[in-house]
């Protein structure tokens, strides 16, 4: 074929069609990457999409510049995958292949030039553009990028030169690949002598008077079992532990032949624990809800298990599992980021040792990488554990996709595009592998378990904890009351604080939730009423006390805490409420002798943060531990007894129609972490000023289905998913002016195409955030219609919009969020 069809990294909607240079075009197939001009200057790597021999008419069609790799980086079906990702999503396809590879495998720009030092031939003839390429790369002792070039030498589009140049080799071309991906090495050492008599004396020979290399010499001996006849390879890591030796010591034996070093490359993610291979037994009521889900299977694609906090629905996820590994299948487990903690992984390796592959966004570069080649050049059965990016890896062979936490909304990209819901990305990988999904969770989504009871998924139940421990008590604790008697301690009512005391007198811990990280939420100034606010959001700035700043929790800008009110300039300047700090510090005041730990952003911004903060907290170093949302997820701590949760109402009280659903899967989901060992109950403590919200009434009794009934009706009642389908379109501006105009322009326009279903423009919760405007647009779709034609129509819409030109559009940003969360 003659012309290859490419994806590119960028919001563009189409393809690009580029010309295959002769002598690749037996080499070229789908998946490929290439480097291609892209612009005026930009080479950028692409993916072929599809090859051809019609030339398209109306472009001036650019050559491909290079090739990387021998073999198409991509598997079957990933391109269908990422195509449908960008049509049910409605973004670019180049948008999907941006999020879906790691950055070590793209090359943006950066390929590096240099004079091909065996080149001697001067009488090659050159051209101009040839000769002033050759001038600067002559002046510049190493390697120099495109741009550069491009820079130095007034020149534009150098690419095709260059190949003409690479062509008569005259120049090297580097892809930048080799300086951001870099695969591990580990070195070796096998020695090059035998253990018959004659040549274990001349070696020793060798050596005679350097005692340090004697010393290495006979480790190596030792080390290789040479005596016995064996020649094992030594890692020289080890080999420099058992011995200290050096690396130079190593040099000079190399030097005298007496040994061989080599370097192979590994991969990072050997497993080097226990691994026990053992699967626990599983108990009567769980053994039965295996064999519901695999015949389930048998009829649906997709099968939810409810199963309440700590029921085993871990357990269960290990039998299928292996069951599937068994049939040399792979499997992906896909967990919210933050449950990829220790607890689980290592849970998990016990069993499968290195057949687990983890992937997850607070791996480097080149660690992606090092999981994206493994599984790309591999048939064998893993399992892939991962948050939710991990649905665009190169599986081979999938069997069975795990959603754990099927209700979280962190599956749900928000971004930037592609914003999609990794949950329901994954089901629709899974069905092109032809592979079976499993959705877990204490709190299905209201959306999956409408599903289930309306036969779109199987449905399997598991309603007691393993081991029969007991869900905990939910004492419901009227703050506002509390505080009016003086029965408070700060952030605390006694009574909570009493609950906490005795779990911890009885040899237990607690946990305390709040949704807030920082010292205070709210600073005034008392005489006047002034509140600080960030320079680029509307929003109010929270206090942080261990760095003295003030810090916008959107844009993340920091600001001095002022002395005085730069208003009335009093120094009259309040704080109140309360942060995950402040309670902290306040906690570490009242309880005596205890030791606190924090769980929030601030806490765990580096790689082990989180990691260590567990490990702390389930070793028993420390009886509390407070936290963010970070504490509700999947952890499983055997020793703590009781939960306070406060600041309840806050999670009532967001401008959302699921607030609701969000509330009751927190409130839940934070409670399942007491008690989930112990013979006595767990207690758990939920402060709240709106003690009867209807929310609570089911906490209280962990029923499920009673919310679920009572959601569903309000669902219906006011025309919410699942009885209409979502798409919000939003419109920003960093003019006010501008963003009023568009959304109004846009909406009129919807209007026009879908009627009464178009609602707003509105200003959202916060209206601007880090210096652009928002408006937010709903279009509610009854669950008949053709989502395919809406898809159409607001394509169509979004394009045309562009191509009319509206005076504001070039600086604006439309998007659409679809199914948003
Ligand atoms: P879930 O995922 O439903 O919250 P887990 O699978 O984490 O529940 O189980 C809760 C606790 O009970 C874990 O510590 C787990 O090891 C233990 N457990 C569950 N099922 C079994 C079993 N069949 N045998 C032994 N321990 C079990
Ligand atoms: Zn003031
Ligand atoms: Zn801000």
């Amino acid at each position: 074929m003659r012309y290859a069809k490419v994806v590119l990294p960028l919001p563009l909607h189409n393809t690009y069609t580029y010309a295959i240079p002769a002598h690749l075009r037996s080499k070229l197939r789908q998946g490929f990457r290439v480097i291609v001009p892209f612009g005026k200057k930009k080479y950028y790597t692409g993916i072929v999409a599809d090859l051809t021999d019609t030339k398209p008419e109306g472009f001036e069609i650019k050559e491909i510049f290079s090739i990387p790799d021998e073999f198409p980086i991509l598997k079957r079906p990933q391109l269908q995958l990422w195509n449908w990702v960008a049509d049910y999503y409605l973004c670019s396809v180049g948008e999907v292949f941006k999020a879906a590879i790691p950055a070590g495998l793209k090359i943006e720009s950066e390929t590096f030039v240099e004079l091909n030092p065996d080149f001697t031939d001067d009488t090659t003839p050159l051209n101009e553009r040839e000769s002033i390429i050759i001038g600067v790369l002559r002046q510049s002792s190493k390697k120099i990028s495109i741009g550069d070039i491009e820079k130095k030498t007034g020149l534009t589009g150098v690419g095709l030169t260059l190949v003409h140049l690479l062509d008569k080799g005259i120049v090297n071309i580097h892809e930048n690949l080799a300086e951001r991906y870099q695969a591990k090495k580990e070195t070796y050492i096998t020695p090059e002598f035998s253990k018959e008599e004659s040549q274990l004396q001349s070696a020793f020979k060798l050596v005679k008077g350097a005692k340090k290399q004697e010393i290495a010499l006979l480790a190596i001996i030792e080390m290789s079992g040479l005596m016995r006849g064996e020649s094992k390879e030594i890692k020289s890591k080890e080999l420099k532990e058992r011995a200290d030796i050096s690396q130079s010591i190593l040099k000079a034996l190399e030097q005298k032949g007496l040994i061989r070093i080599t370097k192979k490359e590994i991969n990072r993610f050997s497993y080097s624990g226990l691994i026990s291979g053992q699967l626990p037994t599983l108990s009567e009521d769980q053994s039965s809800a295996l064999e519901e889900i695999h015949n389930s299977w048998r009829e649906k694609d997709v099968t939810l298990l409810r199963g309440v906090t700590s029921s085993g629905k871990t357990e269960i996820y290990m039998h299928l599992a292996k069951f599937v590994l068994e049939k040399r299948r792979q499997v992906l487990y896909l967990v919210p980021e933050i449950a990829l903690t220790t607890q689980l992984t290592q849970r998990l390796q016990k069993v499968f040792g290195d057949k687990i592959i983890i992937y997850h966004s607070k791996f480097t570069d080149n660690e992606r990488v090092d999981i994206w080649k493994k599984l790309l050049h591999t048939e064998e059965p893993y399992i892939i554990v991962g948050a939710r990016s991990s649905v665009f890896l190169p599986f081979g062979h999938l069997g069975l996709v795990i959603v754990d936490e099927e209700h979280d909304a962190s599956y749900k990209q928000q971004e930037p595009a592609p914003r999609y819901n990794g949950r329901d990305t994954a089901i629709v990988l899974a069905r092109m592998h032809g592979a079976k999904t499993l959705l877990g969770s204490a709190t299905p989504a209201i959306d999956t378990y409408y599903k289930a009871l309306t036969g779109r998924f199987g449905l399997v139940e598991l309603t007691k904890r393993f081991g029969d421990s007991l869900l905990p008590e939910i004492r419901i604790i009227d703050y506002g009351i509390s505080k009016k008697r003086g029965e408070v301690l700060g952030s605390l009512s006694l009574a909570t604080k009493n609950i906490i005391d005795n779990s911890i007198s009885e040899g237990g811990q607690s946990i305390i939730f709040l949704n807030r990280r920082g010292y205070a939420p709210i600073v005034e100034c008392k005489n006047c009423g002034w509140s600080p606010k960030c320079e680029c959001c509307d929003v109010t700035l929270t206090f942080h006390k261990q760095t003295d700043r003030l810090t916008c929790h959107y844009c993340g800008a920091v600001y001095p805490m002022p002395q005085q009110c730069p208003e009335c300039k009093e120094p009259n300047i309040e704080i109140k409420g309360y942060g995950t700090e402040r309670v902290e510090d306040e906690i570490e005041n009242s309880f005596k002798n205890i030791s606190i730990l924090r769980m929030d952003r601030d806490t765990t911004r580096n790689k082990d943060g989180h990691q260590t903060l567990i490990h702390k907290f389930s070793s028993g170093e420390a009886q509390i531990l407070v936290g963010t949302q970070m504490v509700t997820k999947g952890l499983d701590f055997g020793k703590v007894s009781s939960v306070a949760i406060l600041n309840t109402d806050a999670l009532f009280n967001t401008p959302d129609f699921r607030a609701s659903e969000r509330a009751f899967n927190t409130l839940e989901q934070v409670a399942g972490r007491s008690g989930r060992r112990s013979d006595t109950q767990g207690i758990v403590a939920i402060q709240a000023y709106s003690t009867n919200h209807p929310v609570l009434s089911f906490i209280r009794k962990h029923d499920y289905i009673g919310f679920y009934n009572y959601e569903i009706e309000q669902r219906k009642a006011f025309n919410y998913p699942p009885f209409t389908r979502l798409i919000y379109i939003y419109i920003k501006h960093k003019d006010k002016e501008a963003v009023e105009e568009l959304s109004i322009a846009y909406t009129h326009r919807l209007h026009h195409l879908f009627g009464n279903r178009i609602f707003g423009p509105e200003e959202p919760y916060v209206g601007r955030i880090q210096s652009l405007y928002i408006r937010k647009i709903m279009l509610k779709i009854e669950t008949t219609a053709s989502m395919q034609k809406v898809r159409e129509i607001l394509r169509d819409l979004y394009l045309n919009f562009h191509s009319t030109g509206h005076r504001f559009i070039k600086s604006a940003q439309i998007y659409y969020d679809v199914d948003p969360v």
